[in-house]
Protein backbone atom coordinates (compact mmCIF):
# COMPACT_ATOMS: atom_id res chain seq x y z
CA UNK A 1 0.00 0.00 0.00
CA UNK A 2 1.52 3.47 -1.06
CA UNK A 3 1.31 6.92 1.41
CA UNK A 4 -1.03 8.20 -1.23
CA UNK A 5 -3.47 5.36 -0.17
CA UNK A 6 -3.50 5.41 3.42
CA UNK A 7 -3.69 9.07 3.41
CA UNK A 8 -6.79 9.16 1.38
CA UNK A 9 -9.13 7.12 3.47
CA UNK A 10 -8.74 9.93 5.95
CA UNK A 11 -9.58 12.64 2.62
CA UNK A 12 -5.84 13.93 3.20
CA UNK A 13 -4.97 14.71 -0.59
CA UNK A 14 -2.92 17.40 -1.27
CA UNK A 15 -6.00 19.25 -2.91
CA UNK A 16 -8.19 22.42 -3.41
CA UNK A 17 -12.11 22.79 -2.92
CA UNK A 18 -13.29 26.11 -4.39
CA UNK A 19 -15.63 28.10 -1.90
CA UNK A 20 -18.72 30.25 -2.07
CA UNK A 21 -16.82 33.20 -2.37
CA UNK A 22 -14.92 32.30 -5.87
CA UNK A 23 -12.04 34.68 -5.77
CA UNK A 24 -10.83 31.92 -2.59
CA UNK A 25 -9.98 28.42 -2.45
CA UNK A 26 -8.92 26.46 0.61
CA UNK A 27 -5.52 24.05 -0.78
CA UNK A 28 -4.66 21.37 1.87
CA UNK A 29 -0.46 22.44 3.61
CA UNK A 30 1.18 19.26 4.29
CA UNK A 31 3.93 19.92 6.95
CA UNK A 32 6.08 17.37 8.37
CA UNK A 33 6.58 17.48 12.32
CA UNK A 34 9.76 17.51 13.92
CA UNK A 35 10.81 14.44 15.43
CA UNK A 36 10.74 15.70 18.90
CA UNK A 37 6.89 15.37 18.98
CA UNK A 38 6.14 11.92 17.31
CA UNK A 39 6.28 10.04 21.27
CA UNK A 40 3.12 12.71 22.49
CA UNK A 41 1.66 12.30 18.56
CA UNK A 42 1.90 8.31 19.09
CA UNK A 43 0.30 8.57 22.24
CA UNK A 44 -1.86 11.17 21.37
CA UNK A 45 -3.29 8.55 18.21
CA UNK A 46 -3.98 5.85 21.20
CA UNK A 47 -6.80 7.89 22.33
CA UNK A 48 -8.04 8.98 19.11
CA UNK A 49 -8.32 5.22 18.75
CA UNK A 50 -10.20 4.29 21.52
CA UNK A 51 -13.01 7.35 21.45
CA UNK A 52 -13.62 5.96 17.85
CA UNK A 53 -13.88 2.52 19.12
CA UNK A 54 -16.20 3.48 21.54
CA UNK A 55 -18.38 5.83 19.23
CA UNK A 56 -18.20 3.06 16.93
CA UNK A 57 -19.52 -0.07 19.54
CA UNK A 58 -22.05 2.84 20.69
CA UNK A 59 -23.60 3.26 17.93
CA UNK A 60 -23.77 -0.20 16.59
CA UNK A 61 -25.30 -1.66 19.41
CA UNK A 62 -27.99 1.77 19.20
CA UNK A 63 -28.25 0.30 15.90
CA UNK A 64 -28.92 -3.10 16.87
CA UNK A 65 -30.59 -3.29 20.28
CA UNK A 66 -31.70 -6.26 21.98
CA UNK A 67 -34.98 -5.00 23.02
CA UNK A 68 -36.66 -1.43 21.35
CA UNK A 69 -36.59 0.78 18.01
CA UNK A 70 -33.08 0.82 16.55
CA UNK A 71 -31.52 4.33 16.22
CA UNK A 72 -28.96 5.56 14.28
CA UNK A 73 -26.77 8.43 15.93
CA UNK A 74 -25.79 11.16 14.87
CA UNK A 75 -22.26 13.13 15.31
CA UNK A 76 -24.19 15.37 17.88
CA UNK A 77 -25.74 12.19 19.53
CA UNK A 78 -22.14 10.87 20.27
CA UNK A 79 -21.11 14.17 21.10
CA UNK A 80 -23.46 14.05 24.26
CA UNK A 81 -22.53 10.68 24.90
CA UNK A 82 -19.03 11.74 24.98
CA UNK A 83 -19.29 14.46 27.11
CA UNK A 84 -16.69 14.80 30.17
CA UNK A 85 -14.49 11.95 28.14
CA UNK A 86 -11.40 14.21 27.74
CA UNK A 87 -10.89 13.75 31.52
CA UNK A 88 -10.36 10.51 30.94
CA UNK A 89 -7.38 11.37 28.79
CA UNK A 90 -3.93 13.08 29.06
CA UNK A 91 -4.04 14.44 25.68
CA UNK A 92 -6.46 14.70 23.80
CA UNK A 93 -9.47 17.71 24.27
CA UNK A 94 -13.19 17.58 23.98
CA UNK A 95 -12.67 19.37 20.53
CA UNK A 96 -10.53 16.66 19.18
CA UNK A 97 -13.34 14.48 20.52
CA UNK A 98 -15.89 16.03 18.73
CA UNK A 99 -13.68 15.72 15.58
CA UNK A 100 -13.45 12.45 15.86
CA UNK A 101 -17.30 11.67 16.23
CA UNK A 102 -17.94 13.96 13.59
CA UNK A 103 -15.72 12.10 11.40
CA UNK A 104 -17.25 8.62 12.19
CA UNK A 105 -20.67 9.81 11.51
CA UNK A 106 -20.19 11.10 8.28
CA UNK A 107 -18.27 7.47 7.32
CA UNK A 108 -20.28 5.58 8.44
CA UNK A 109 -23.33 7.47 6.56
CA UNK A 110 -21.07 7.20 3.57
CA UNK A 111 -20.42 3.36 3.61
CA UNK A 112 -23.90 2.85 5.14
CA UNK A 113 -22.78 0.18 7.45
CA UNK A 114 -24.11 -0.48 11.38
CA UNK A 115 -20.53 -0.66 12.34
CA UNK A 116 -16.73 0.33 10.74
CA UNK A 117 -13.77 -1.30 11.14
CA UNK A 118 -12.18 -1.06 14.46
CA UNK A 119 -8.91 1.31 15.07
CA UNK A 120 -5.82 -0.86 16.22
CA UNK A 121 -3.21 0.97 18.41
CA UNK A 122 -0.58 -1.94 18.39
CA UNK A 123 0.23 -5.02 16.09
CA UNK A 124 0.77 -5.72 12.72
CA UNK A 125 -2.30 -4.42 11.62
CA UNK A 126 -1.73 -0.93 13.73
CA UNK A 127 -3.98 1.67 12.17
CA UNK A 128 -1.54 4.43 11.06
CA UNK A 129 -2.55 7.64 13.73
CA UNK A 130 -4.64 10.26 13.22
CA UNK A 131 -5.05 13.23 15.44
CA UNK A 132 -8.30 15.77 14.18
CA UNK A 133 -8.38 18.84 15.64
CA UNK A 134 -10.50 22.28 15.22
CA UNK A 135 -9.04 25.40 13.74
CA UNK A 136 -8.81 27.16 16.87
CA UNK A 137 -6.71 24.47 18.88
CA UNK A 138 -3.92 24.74 17.09
CA UNK A 139 -2.13 28.45 17.95
CA UNK A 140 1.46 29.96 16.69
CA UNK A 141 3.08 30.28 19.18
CA UNK A 142 6.54 32.19 18.23
CA UNK A 143 8.51 30.20 15.76
CA UNK A 144 6.64 27.06 16.53
CA UNK A 145 3.00 25.89 16.83
CA UNK A 146 0.79 24.97 20.16
CA UNK A 147 -1.61 22.26 20.19
CA UNK A 148 -3.55 20.94 23.10
CA UNK A 149 -0.57 21.90 25.65
CA UNK A 150 2.10 20.86 23.62
CA UNK A 151 4.42 22.75 21.10
CA UNK A 152 5.22 21.67 18.15
CA UNK A 153 8.08 22.50 15.70
CA UNK A 154 7.12 21.85 11.90
CA UNK A 155 9.45 21.88 8.61
CA UNK A 156 8.78 24.87 6.07
CA UNK A 157 7.04 26.94 8.88
CA UNK A 158 7.23 29.64 6.26
CA UNK A 159 4.00 28.57 4.45
CA UNK A 160 2.19 29.19 7.30
CA UNK A 161 2.98 32.86 7.59
CA UNK A 162 -0.21 34.85 6.87
CA UNK A 163 -2.34 32.39 6.77
CA UNK A 164 -6.00 31.42 7.73
CA UNK A 165 -6.53 27.73 8.92
CA UNK A 166 -9.78 25.56 9.01
CA UNK A 167 -9.76 22.29 10.95
CA UNK A 168 -7.09 19.38 10.08
CA UNK A 169 -5.16 16.82 11.69
CA UNK A 170 -2.00 15.19 12.23
CA UNK A 171 -1.50 12.15 10.21
CA UNK A 172 1.15 9.65 10.33
CA UNK A 173 2.42 7.88 6.94
CA UNK A 174 3.06 4.34 6.65
CA UNK A 175 6.73 4.82 7.37
CA UNK A 176 5.82 6.35 10.91
CA UNK A 177 6.51 10.22 10.45
CA UNK A 178 3.89 12.51 11.04
CA UNK A 179 2.41 15.40 9.45
CA UNK A 180 0.48 18.02 10.06
CA UNK A 181 -2.36 18.77 6.99
CA UNK A 182 -3.64 21.98 7.18
CA UNK A 183 -6.43 23.23 5.15
CA UNK A 184 -5.79 27.39 4.28
CA UNK A 185 -7.40 29.60 2.37
CA UNK A 186 -5.86 31.38 -0.23
CA UNK A 187 -6.66 34.06 -3.23
CA UNK A 188 -7.36 33.01 -6.90
CA UNK A 189 -5.19 34.63 -9.04
CA UNK A 190 -6.19 36.70 -12.16
CA UNK A 191 -2.85 36.59 -13.92
CA UNK A 192 -3.70 35.39 -17.65
CA UNK A 193 -1.63 32.90 -19.33
CA UNK A 194 0.52 33.22 -22.72
CA UNK A 195 -0.71 30.69 -24.68
CA UNK A 196 -3.97 29.96 -24.91
CA UNK A 197 -4.89 26.22 -25.05
CA UNK A 198 -3.35 23.21 -25.10
CA UNK A 199 -4.09 19.15 -25.14
CA UNK A 200 -2.54 16.68 -23.72
CA UNK A 201 -2.49 12.59 -24.27
CA UNK A 202 -2.14 10.18 -21.66
CA UNK A 203 0.08 7.11 -22.79
CA UNK A 204 2.09 4.56 -21.53
CA UNK A 205 5.80 5.18 -22.72
CA UNK A 206 5.30 8.91 -22.22
CA UNK A 207 3.04 9.62 -19.24
CA UNK A 208 1.89 12.54 -21.64
CA UNK A 209 2.33 14.15 -24.60
CA UNK A 210 1.13 18.13 -25.13
CA UNK A 211 0.06 18.64 -28.55
CA UNK A 212 2.98 21.53 -28.67
CA UNK A 213 5.13 18.46 -29.00
CA UNK A 214 6.58 18.20 -25.31
CA UNK A 215 6.67 14.92 -23.14
CA UNK A 216 6.95 13.54 -20.14
CA UNK A 217 9.04 10.52 -20.25
CA UNK A 218 7.77 7.47 -18.04
CA UNK A 219 10.26 7.85 -15.22
CA UNK A 220 10.16 3.95 -14.37
CA UNK A 221 9.72 5.33 -10.81
CA UNK A 222 9.11 1.46 -9.99
CA UNK A 223 11.49 -0.39 -11.72
CA UNK A 224 14.66 0.80 -11.30
CA UNK A 225 14.29 0.05 -7.51
CA UNK A 226 12.00 -3.04 -7.87
CA UNK A 227 14.88 -4.91 -6.95
CA UNK A 228 16.29 -3.59 -3.89
CA UNK A 229 12.14 -3.27 -2.69
CA UNK A 230 11.98 -7.39 -3.66
CA UNK A 231 15.48 -8.13 -1.94
CA UNK A 232 14.39 -6.39 1.13
CA UNK A 233 11.13 -7.84 0.92
CA UNK A 234 12.57 -11.29 0.85
CA UNK A 235 15.34 -10.55 3.66
CA UNK A 236 12.07 -9.38 5.88
CA UNK A 237 13.56 -5.84 6.26
CA UNK A 238 9.89 -4.21 6.38
CA UNK A 239 10.91 -0.92 7.55
CA UNK A 240 13.54 -0.41 4.46
CA UNK A 241 10.93 -2.04 1.51
CA UNK A 242 8.43 0.64 2.79
CA UNK A 243 10.82 3.31 2.21
CA UNK A 244 12.08 2.36 -0.91
CA UNK A 245 7.88 2.13 -2.12
CA UNK A 246 8.03 5.67 -0.11
CA UNK A 247 10.99 7.05 -2.67
CA UNK A 248 9.28 5.64 -5.94
CA UNK A 249 6.24 7.36 -4.43
CA UNK A 250 7.78 10.78 -4.24
CA UNK A 251 10.12 10.55 -7.25
CA UNK A 252 7.24 9.95 -8.88
CA UNK A 253 4.97 12.74 -7.56
CA UNK A 254 7.75 15.12 -7.61
CA UNK A 255 8.14 14.71 -11.76
CA UNK A 256 4.84 15.25 -12.32
CA UNK A 257 4.64 18.17 -9.80
CA UNK A 258 7.32 19.50 -11.98
CA UNK A 259 5.36 19.00 -15.35
CA UNK A 260 1.99 20.25 -13.77
CA UNK A 261 3.01 23.59 -12.69
CA UNK A 262 4.87 23.82 -15.91
CA UNK A 263 2.02 23.70 -18.48
CA UNK A 264 -0.66 25.77 -15.56
CA UNK A 265 2.29 28.55 -15.84
CA UNK A 266 2.02 28.50 -19.76
CA UNK A 267 -1.95 27.79 -20.89
CA UNK A 268 -4.76 29.13 -20.14
CA UNK A 269 -7.29 26.20 -21.28
CA UNK A 270 -5.92 22.60 -20.88
CA UNK A 271 -7.72 19.35 -22.20
CA UNK A 272 -6.99 16.41 -21.03
CA UNK A 273 -8.45 13.04 -23.10
CA UNK A 274 -11.12 10.95 -20.36
CA UNK A 275 -8.66 7.53 -20.23
CA UNK A 276 -9.97 6.14 -16.91
CA UNK A 277 -6.78 4.88 -14.91
CA UNK A 278 -9.01 2.55 -12.07
CA UNK A 279 -10.62 0.80 -15.65
CA UNK A 280 -7.15 0.21 -17.10
CA UNK A 281 -5.28 -0.83 -13.87
CA UNK A 282 -7.15 -4.14 -14.30
CA UNK A 283 -6.02 -5.19 -16.89
CA UNK A 284 -2.60 -6.88 -17.70
CA UNK A 285 -0.92 -3.25 -18.28
CA UNK A 286 -1.72 -2.53 -14.74
CA UNK A 287 1.93 -1.77 -13.13
CA UNK A 288 2.58 0.85 -15.95
CA UNK A 289 -0.79 2.75 -15.59
CA UNK A 290 -0.16 2.75 -11.94
CA UNK A 291 3.50 3.63 -12.62
CA UNK A 292 2.39 6.27 -14.78
CA UNK A 293 0.34 8.21 -11.94
CA UNK A 294 -2.28 9.94 -14.62
CA UNK A 295 -5.05 10.11 -12.09
CA UNK A 296 -2.05 12.50 -9.47
CA UNK A 297 -1.76 14.03 -12.75
CA UNK A 298 -5.49 15.09 -13.24
CA UNK A 299 -6.21 16.37 -9.94
CA UNK A 300 -3.03 18.51 -9.48
CA UNK A 301 -4.05 19.96 -12.96
CA UNK A 302 -7.16 20.44 -11.40
CA UNK A 303 -6.30 22.16 -7.94
CA UNK A 304 -3.45 23.88 -9.24
CA UNK A 305 -6.01 24.96 -12.47
CA UNK A 306 -8.46 25.99 -9.74
CA UNK A 307 -6.37 28.17 -7.67
CA UNK A 308 -4.57 29.81 -10.64
CA UNK A 309 -8.04 30.87 -12.50
CA UNK A 310 -7.07 28.57 -15.40
CA UNK A 311 -9.91 26.06 -17.27
CA UNK A 312 -9.13 22.25 -17.37
CA UNK A 313 -11.55 19.89 -18.89
CA UNK A 314 -12.38 16.96 -19.87
CA UNK A 315 -12.48 15.54 -23.37
CA UNK A 316 -13.23 12.38 -24.88
CA UNK A 317 -10.68 10.02 -25.89
CA UNK A 318 -12.63 8.19 -29.28
CA UNK A 319 -10.58 8.00 -32.37
CA UNK A 320 -7.98 10.59 -31.52
CA UNK A 321 -4.78 8.45 -32.05
CA UNK A 322 -6.49 7.34 -35.42
CA UNK A 323 -7.43 10.33 -36.96
CA UNK A 324 -4.50 12.51 -38.83
CA UNK A 325 -4.93 15.97 -36.86
CA UNK A 326 -4.48 18.04 -40.35
CA UNK A 327 -6.56 16.32 -42.47
CA UNK A 328 -8.95 14.58 -40.00
CA UNK A 329 -8.72 11.52 -41.89
CA UNK A 330 -8.85 8.05 -40.10
CA UNK A 331 -5.44 6.67 -41.58
CA UNK A 332 -3.56 6.12 -38.29
CA UNK A 333 -3.14 2.94 -36.28
CA UNK A 334 -5.60 1.00 -34.76
CA UNK A 335 -6.33 -1.75 -32.38
CA UNK A 336 -3.80 -2.92 -29.56
CA UNK A 337 -1.85 -4.86 -31.82
CA UNK A 338 -0.62 -1.26 -33.33
CA UNK A 339 0.38 -0.17 -29.67
CA UNK A 340 4.20 -0.45 -31.04
CA UNK A 341 3.77 2.01 -33.80
CA UNK A 342 5.43 5.43 -32.42
CA UNK A 343 5.27 7.60 -35.17
CA UNK A 344 2.93 7.14 -38.87
CA UNK A 345 2.44 8.63 -42.05
CA UNK A 346 -1.05 9.94 -43.11
CA UNK A 347 -1.93 7.91 -46.17
CA UNK A 348 -4.63 11.00 -47.10
CA UNK A 349 -2.16 14.02 -46.94
CA UNK A 350 1.28 12.17 -46.39
CA UNK A 351 1.82 14.33 -43.26
CA UNK A 352 4.29 12.23 -41.04
CA UNK A 353 3.41 11.98 -37.36
CA UNK A 354 4.56 10.97 -33.91
CA UNK A 355 1.86 8.93 -32.23
CA UNK A 356 1.42 10.87 -29.08
CA UNK A 357 1.71 14.19 -30.19
CA UNK A 358 -1.30 13.77 -33.20
CA UNK A 359 -3.47 12.36 -30.49
CA UNK A 360 -2.64 15.48 -27.99
CA UNK A 361 -3.61 17.84 -30.98
CA UNK A 362 -6.83 16.32 -31.57
CA UNK A 363 -7.82 16.36 -28.08
CA UNK A 364 -7.32 19.64 -28.56
CA UNK A 365 -9.77 20.45 -31.37
CA UNK A 366 -12.05 18.17 -29.73
CA UNK A 367 -11.96 20.67 -26.30
CA UNK A 368 -12.56 23.81 -28.42
CA UNK A 369 -16.43 23.37 -28.28
CA UNK A 370 -17.89 22.55 -31.37
CA UNK A 371 -20.50 25.22 -32.57
CA UNK A 372 -24.25 24.09 -32.06
CA UNK A 373 -24.88 25.89 -35.53
CA UNK A 374 -22.35 25.48 -38.47
CA UNK A 375 -21.27 28.32 -40.03
CA UNK A 376 -21.36 32.05 -38.85
CA UNK A 377 -20.28 31.88 -35.72
CA UNK A 378 -17.03 33.24 -34.22
CA UNK A 379 -14.40 31.11 -33.01
CA UNK A 380 -14.22 30.49 -29.80
CA UNK A 381 -10.80 31.74 -29.38
CA UNK A 382 -12.03 35.23 -29.71
CA UNK A 383 -14.95 34.59 -27.62
CA UNK A 384 -14.93 36.73 -23.60
CA UNK A 385 -13.22 34.94 -21.45
CA UNK A 386 -16.52 34.71 -18.75
CA UNK A 387 -18.18 32.76 -21.77
CA UNK A 388 -15.45 30.41 -22.27
CA UNK A 389 -15.75 29.55 -18.57
CA UNK A 390 -19.21 28.69 -18.23
CA UNK A 391 -19.07 26.54 -21.67
CA UNK A 392 -15.92 24.73 -20.32
CA UNK A 393 -18.19 23.91 -17.43
CA UNK A 394 -20.95 22.87 -19.18
CA UNK A 395 -18.31 20.41 -21.41
CA UNK A 396 -16.84 19.22 -17.97
CA UNK A 397 -19.83 18.31 -16.53
CA UNK A 398 -21.42 17.08 -19.81
CA UNK A 399 -17.70 14.95 -19.84
CA UNK A 400 -18.10 14.04 -16.08
CA UNK A 401 -21.78 12.41 -16.71
CA UNK A 402 -20.70 10.75 -19.71
CA UNK A 403 -17.57 8.86 -17.23
CA UNK A 404 -20.16 8.33 -14.84
ZN1 LIG B 1 -3.74 13.39 -43.11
Amino acid sequence: MTIENDLSSFGLFFGAILTNDSRLCVRTLRLKVKREGYAWLNAAAIEVNQVWNFSNATSYRAARPFTGQPRILSAFDLDKLTAGACECFERIGSETIQRVNAEFATRRKQFRKAKLRWRVSQGSKKSLGWIPFKAAQLKRKGQSLRFSGKTFRVFERELLEGTVWKSGCFAQDSVGEWWLCLPVQQKVSDAVAQKEAVGLDLGLKDIVATSDGDKLEAGRFYRSIELKIANAQRRGHKRQAKRLHRTAARRRKDALHKFSTKLIAIYQTINIGDVSSLRLAKTRMAKSVLDAGWGMLKTQLQYKGQQAGRCVQIVSERNTTRTCSSCKALTGPAGLDMLVIRSWVCSACGDTHDRDVNAARNILTAGRCPPSVCGNEPPLAAAPPSQTSSRCEALDQRALKAAA
